[in-house]
C-alpha cells in the first residue's frame, strides 16, 4: 500500500476509571496498550483515540472519514456510546473503513447492527482460565508469523453457541480449560468494509501485552485497511441511462448520452 493507514481506536475506558486492578494491569488504558502496538510502525499514519467521555467530540463526520480503520473495545456502557456515532460508523463500514471488533465489543451497537443479529449471546464466565487458540486459517493475513496454536493463560472465558451470522472466515477457534470451545477470529464483509472479531482482552488480564494477541491486531488493521480510504464516493447508487444503445419494444431508441452517465466518466 502506498499511502499511511489512518487509525481511529474507540475504549470504553471505565472499568480503568473505576476499578484499580484494572488500572494496574493497563495504566495507559487499554486504548493505550492498543495504541503501542503500532510504535514504530511506518504503514500507520494518524492515531486518533476516543473514550466514552470524549467520543463525540472525537469522533466526528471528519474524523471517521480520515480513518482507514476502526478498532473497538468496550464492555458495560455500551448504550451510552452515541446513537449519532455508532451510524456514522456503520455508515463508514458500509463504504469501505475497516472493524476490528476486540473481546465485548460483540455486544457493542456498531458491531450489533452491522451483523445484524444477536451478536451479544454467547455462554460466559469470569474464571481466569488458560485458552488455547488454534489458527485455522494459517493461510490468512491475520494468522501470519503465527504458529499452529498458541496459549492465552488467563483470559475470560466465552463459549458457545455464540450468536453471530455465519463468518465468511473462520480464523481462530479457541478451546477453553472449562471444556468450552467459541469462534474467537471471525471475518465478515459488510458493503465494502472488512470486519474482523477477536474474543481475548478481559480488562482484568494483560492480554493486550502478549505478544501473539499484538500481533493479530497489528496483521487484522492492515488486512482490514481499505485500498482507498472513500472507496464509494465515485459510486452512486442514481438511477442512469444505459451504456449501450439499444432498441426498445415501440421501435425507438434509448439513447444515450455519455457524458451523463456517472460511470462513464
Ligand atoms: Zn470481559
Amino acid at each position: 500500500m502506498n499511502r499511511k493507514i489512518n487509525l481511529t481506536i474507540y475504549n470504553e475506558n471505565y472499568h480503568e476509571q473505576t476499578n484499580p486492578e484494572v488500572a494496574s494491569v493497563y495504566p495507559q488504558g487499554i486504548h493505550g496498550a492498543v495504541r503501542s502496538i503500532f510504535d514504530g510502525d511506518e504503514d500507520i499514519g494518524v492515531i486518533r483515540v476516543a473514550t466514552l467521555a470524549d467520543h463525540e467530540e472525537i469522533l466526528t463526520k471528519e474524523a471517521l472519514d480520515d480513518t482507514d480503520v476502526m478498532i473497538w473495545w468496550g464492555h458495560v456502557r455500551h448504550k451510552d456510546v452515541s446513537d449519532a456515532v455508532v451510524e456514522m460508523v456503520r455508515y463508514r463500514v458500509l463504504h469501505g473503513m475497516g472493524f476490528v471488533a476486540l473481546h465485548s465489543a460483540h455486544a457493542s451497537k456498531p458491531f450489533m447492527r452491522l451483523l445484524g443479529t444477536e451478536t451479544d449471546w454467547l455462554r460466559w464466565r469470569e474464571a481466569g482460565e488458560k485458552g488455547r487458540l488454534w489458527n485455522i486459517a494459517p493461510n490468512h493475513p491475520i494468522t501470519q508469523g503465527l504458529s499452529e496454536f498458541f496459549v492465552v493463560p488467563h483470559d475470560e472465558t466465552y463459549g458457545e453457541p455464540f450468536g453471530i451470522p455465519t463468518p465468511d472466515e473462520q480464523i481462530f477457534l479457541t478451546w477453553w480449560q472449562g471444556g468450552e470451545v467459541f469462534r474467537s477470529g471471525c471475518t465478515w464483509m459488510r458493503g465494502q468494509g472488512k470486519i474482523f472479531y477477536l474474543q481475548n482482552g478481559h480488562e482484568t488480564f494483560p492480554v493486550y501485552f502478549q505478544k501473539e494477541i499484538r500481533l493479530i491486531i497489528k496483521n487484522a488493521v492492515k488486512w482490514a485497511c481499505p485500498l482507498r480510504r472513500n472507496l464509494m464516493v465515485d459510486y452512486g447508487g442514481s438511477n442512469t441511462p444505459p451504456l449501450e444503445k439499444y432498441e426498445l419494444e415501440d421501435g425507438d431508441f434509448f439513447t444515450l448520452n455519455p457524458d451523463e452517465h456517472a460511470g462513464a466518466k
